[in-house]
């Protein structure tokens, strides 16, 4: 599969060829302060399917191992990269067709916004994944 996708002032595009590994919403209060929303979905793809076509990100160092990428003019976050990873993951609604890719299960529901639910019947994870 090919998918493309870019920041809200098209400054940044990007291109990912290959296949999803998961997809999720992250209820944690980090996603949620970079994107300004109350939950973010997540899409996993492997770290090779994945590159810019246009454009240079601006990472913010969010902890030791992981950076995030967002578009340093308009600000859209993009991508969510941990060190020695072999995998990354992209902003759903970043990607030209939002709707091609359906979110899997939730984590860190344990910081979800009292008033945010959705009404699926998705796996809630209290934190990470499981795997984690
Ligand atoms: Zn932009
Ligand atoms: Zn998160």
């Amino acid at each position: 599969m090919v998918y493309k996708g870019g920041c809200a002032c098209g400054d940044i595009r990007y291109e990912v060829q290959g296949e999803v590994i998961d997809a999720s919403y992250c209820h944690c209060s980090v996603c949620r302060r970079v994107a300004g929303a109350p939950v973010v979905a997540w899409v996993t793809f492997p770290l090779a399917a994945f590159r810019y076509l246009r454009g240079t990100p601006a990472v913010w160092q969010s902890s030791e191992k992981a950076g995030r990428e967002h578009c340093p003019r308009c600000g859209s976050a993009l991508v969510f990269r941990v060190t020695d990873e072999d995998s990354v993951d992209v902003t759903i609604a970043s990607l030209d067709q939002p709707e091609s890719i359906r979110p899997e299960f939730h984590i860190w529901v344990e910081n979800r916004l009292p008033w945010f639910e959705t009404t699926d019947s998705l796996p809630r994870h209290w934190r990470g994944e499981p795997s984690d």
